[in-house]
């Protein structure tokens, strides 16, 4: 098992400066400034590193697209985390919050960003104590305030607290949030890297995508681009939850699949029989066992019609109520849905009214149908991603036949 991300997870005191240099932490940080800001983009860019937040588009491109010679410009860590199942960015808030705020800092030098928010659920204040306490030591060590280390390079980071919202995941939600507005998505385009937080141009990443930006800085980006496979380098952290013996979460190489994700959980637990897996999270699909040789790479996922998200593997046995997880997988929606637009703000509570029947031995034709319509009206008209997913999971379990 390839671990990066995890290599030390497990150590005691990692989440203080003192461990967390032990360890070999900042590092990386020494290295990029001996380098020009150009080319920490270039090798994020040569890595072919992908966001880790569910869409696995390019990040150095990405970073590339922010408006030239705009400032100030913004640095967002998504720590949102709330999608259900998933669990892995609070792990490495939790245990090795410097980290994030060194990966935090390679982004910033190489996008020449002053200001960065971490950005935070409501449920995690415990991490955000843990996160404050971190930043407030790499302050101490001068690797954040005014010319850091020397370099004239200057960087501020806070930490945010969200108040529990879903939606607030969403990119232009959470910047909505920060500002002090409603958690609501803003249409796009415009997009973040010119009209992102407070207008300006807003450079957005999750947790675990920044941090995969210290071994490419440490080992180049050829190195990093060896692990996984072509078009999807690098290692995932997946949540694996459920019926199987040791639920966590595990970092593999992209590429491993599905059933070797589930056997390095423990396998299924003694008694159950697999009977579907929930692969990507609420948003993303049911899976039957006979997918169980898929590799998880970005390419072969979606390949299938399927997403992995935020690399949910919940795994369910043949004694499991499909029919009532389903149900709450749409009555979350329906709760988290902001009410912004028509078809999400309806769709999701008639979605949920048509499962409730169901559960009650509802005409099933006629009911997949008003499904069918449903799901179509919220993918296709609703304004973000919740809408646009929120008929997914439902849809691959009708289905698959559970
Ligand atoms: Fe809000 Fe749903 Fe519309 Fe997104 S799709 S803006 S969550 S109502």
């Amino acid at each position: 098992m390839t671990q990066i991300l995890f290599r030390n997870i497990s150590m005691k005191g990692l989440h203080t400066m003192k461990v967390y240099e032990e360890q070999g932490g900042y590092q990386s940080l020494k290295k990029a400034f001996d380098q020009k800001p150009e080319e920490i983009l270039e090798a994020v860019k040569a890595s072919g590193l992908r966001g880790r937040g569910g869409a696995g588009f390019p990040t150095g491109l990405k970073w590339s697209f922010l408006a030239k010679d705009v400032f100030p410009r913004y640095l967002c860590c998504n720590a949102d985390e709330s999608e259900p199942g998933t669990c892995k960015d609070r792990e490495l808030l939790l245990k090795n919050p410097h980290l994030l705020i060194e990966g935090m800092i390679l982004c910033s030098y190489a996008c020449r960003i002053e200001t960065g928010y971490v950005y935070m659920r409501g449920e995690f204040q415990d991490l955000s104590f843990i996160m404050d306490k971190a930043i407030e030591e790499a302050h101490a060590k001068g690797y954040l305030g005014k010319n850091i280390m020397g370099t004239g390079f200057d960087l501020e980071i806070h930490t945010h607290l969200g108040a529990g919202a879903y939606i607030c995941g969403e990119e232009t939600a959470l910047f909505n949030s920060i500002e002090g507005f409603r958690g609501e998505p803003r249409n796009k385009p415009p997009f973040p890297t010119t009209h992102g937080l407070f207008g300006e141009p807003t450079a957005i990443n999750n947790v675990e995508t920044l941090v995969n930006v210290l071994p490419i800085v440490l080992d180049g980006g050829g190195a990093y681009a060896a692990l996984g496979t072509e078009r999807s380098p690098g290692t995932r952290l997946f949540c694996v939850s459920g019926r199987v013996m040791q639920p966590g979460t595990y970092e593999h190489e992209f590429g491993i699949t599905l059933g070797g994700v589930i056997e390095a959980a423990g396998g299924m637990v003694a008694g159950s029989q697999l009977r579907t897996v929930l692969l990507g999270g609420a948003a993303g699909s049911f899976v039957g066992p006979d997918l169980l040789d898929l590799p998880l790479t970005l390419e072969a996922t979606r390949e299938a019609g399927l997403s992995l998200g935020s690399g949910v593997v919940m795994v369910f046995g043949h004694d499991d109520d499909i029919v009532d997880t389903v149900r709450r997988i749409a009555e979350f929606f329906r709760d988290e849905s902001c009410g912004q637009c028509v078809p999400c703000r309806v769709g999701t509570v008639r979605q949920e009214e048509v499962l409730v029947r169901l559960g009650r031995g509802g005409s099933f034709p006629d009911e997949r149908d008003l499904l069918d319509d449903l799901g179509s009206v919220m993918r296709d008209a609703s304004i973000c991603g919740l809408g646009q997913t929120a008929s997914g999971a439902v849809r691959s379990a009708i289905d698959l036949g559970l």
